[in-house]
């Protein structure tokens, strides 16, 4: 069967993997020159299959609304008369009660446990796949005592879903990430948590090699630079991709545009709750003058993820709601420079810093859209992934590959949606 999947991102190109592995002829459209571009291309690379925290959660709207309003924090809002965020923060706000947040992280935690085993079986098969990839845990450090005891107090939630966490003193802290000294050496480190299965890796050169795999192992076609205009349909179905390289027909559609192309989905009459929440990073040359952390770290109270992706030191996190406004808001990367400079007492060459940003796709709710469209029939969706778009890749891919094969996994018919 033919099949387009519309953008090359980290979940389109899985995606693509999966099917063009499960027989179907496979043809991708990417508006760039090349895939990874989007907002998979300098993410923070972490594969937090443990990090299953849904952003929605008790006290996290107040919490947020303060650190909006804040000269320096990890969020700034600027999106507020957007009739379309205000009901993404109704809706976020509906999924906010503990209830509501155990239920959504436990489905989060069977999709991350179900992505590390596919990961895995993805490098076993594919020998060449190279994207730094680090199999050694996640830490996440504290500075107070209260944050510490409250994350303290949700691992008893995690282990009884089956997520592994260790809790580690400020010592045990420094024995696995020497980097952390400066904190130690200031009386500000109280303890960590360390998540053993987790990892991480350049989600950038995984595309590239992936999608390498994709043309000359499968056959799998990419249209690059070639922009999706608007999705055709008689009603019934969807007849055809209009672009600015023409009209492209399949016999199914897989939609995998991240937070760009909710338009198109509006267009043709379905809501997808997806909103753009910007992040930031920085990425800087760990070499021999730079002794940069070895250990991908989590800094829970500034929202930033620290990893060390070969010989790239990255620092990602931070939120603006601002629409879909592309412009880099300084305000962010200094946030980001001015945490790393107080965690770390080494941070290389600030001077030679590549900065990005990128759009998360996020719904209320952290649960991505991977599903058929029930009123078409021949249209699937594989989008939404928020804050864990490069953990969740892999089991997107095959979920979605499934379902378009008529094949659906029973396990993950919880992500069915009435569209
Ligand atoms: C600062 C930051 C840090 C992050 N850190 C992590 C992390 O550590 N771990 C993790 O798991 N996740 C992380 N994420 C989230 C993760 O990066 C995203 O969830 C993921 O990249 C989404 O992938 P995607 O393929 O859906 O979207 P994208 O990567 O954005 O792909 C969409 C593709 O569609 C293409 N496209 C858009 N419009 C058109 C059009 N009209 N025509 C044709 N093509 C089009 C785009 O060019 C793009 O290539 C982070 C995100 C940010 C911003």
């Amino acid at each position: 069967m033919k099949v387009i999947v519309l953008g090359a991102g980290v979940i389109g190109v899985t995606s693509a993997y999966f099917l063009a592995r499960a027989g179907h002829q496979v043809v991708v459209l990417e508006k760039n020159i090349d895939a990874g571009l989007g907002c998979s291309h300098a993410n923070g690379g972490q594969l937090s299959y443990s990090h299953i925290e849904t952003w929605a959660a008790r006290g996290s709207l107040p919490s947020m609304m303060k650190a909006a309003i804040l000269p320096s924090s990890f969020l700034t809002i600027s999106d507020l008369t957007n009739r379309k965020f205000l009901s993404w923060l109704c809706e976020f706000y509906k999924n906010s009660s503990s209830q509501k947040s155990q239920e959504n992280s436990r489905k989060l935690f069977r999709l991350a446990a179900y992505s590390k085993k596919l990961l895995e079986e993805i490098i076993d098969e594919n020998t060449d796949l190279k994207f730094d990839y680090k199999n050694r845990g996640i830490l996440h450090f504290y500075r107070d005592q209260k944050n510490f005891d409250a994350a303290i107090k949700e691992i008893e939630f995690r282990n009884s879903i089956g997520c592994k966490a260790q809790i580690l003193s400020a010592e045990e802290c420094l024995k696995k990430e020497p980097t952390l000294v400066k904190l130690f050496d200031e009386k500000k480190l109280v303890g960590g948590i360390f998540y053993d299965a987790d990892a991480s890796g350049n989600s950038f050169l995984f595309i590239k090699a992936l999608e390498k795999i994709c043309r000359e192992k499968y056959g799998v076609v990419f249209e690059f630079e070639t922009d999706v205009r608007n999705i055709l349909t008689n009603h019934k179905k969807i007849t055809g991709i209009n672009t600015s390289k023409g009209v492209f027909i399949a016999n199914k559609y897989v939609y995998a545009l991240g937070a760009y192309g909710c338009k198109f989905l509006n267009g043709i009459g379905i809501d997808s709750k997806i909103y753009p929440l910007k992040g930031y990073s920085l990425s800087i040359a760990a070499d021999s003058e730079f002794i940069a952390p070895n250990l991908a770290l989590t800094d829970p109270e500034n929202k930033i993820v620290y990893s060390r992706l070969g010989n790239i030191f990255r620092a990602a996190g931070t939120v603006e709601a601002c629409g879909l406004r592309g412009n880099q808001n300084k305000k962010h990367i200094e946030f980001l420079k001015n945490s790393a400079r107080r965690t770390f007492s080494d941070f290389g060459n600030f001077n030679e810093i590549e900065e990005w940003c990128g759009f998360r796709p996020f719904r209320p709710n952290s649960i991505p859209l991977i599903c058929e469209v029930k009123k078409y029939g021949n249209l699937f969706l594989n989008s939404g992934h928020g804050s864990l778009g490069w953990t969740l890749s892999a089991a997107s891919g095959k979920i979605l590959s499934d379902l378009v094969s008529d094949n659906p996994d029973k396990k993950f018919e919880f992500l069915e949606e009435e569209l």
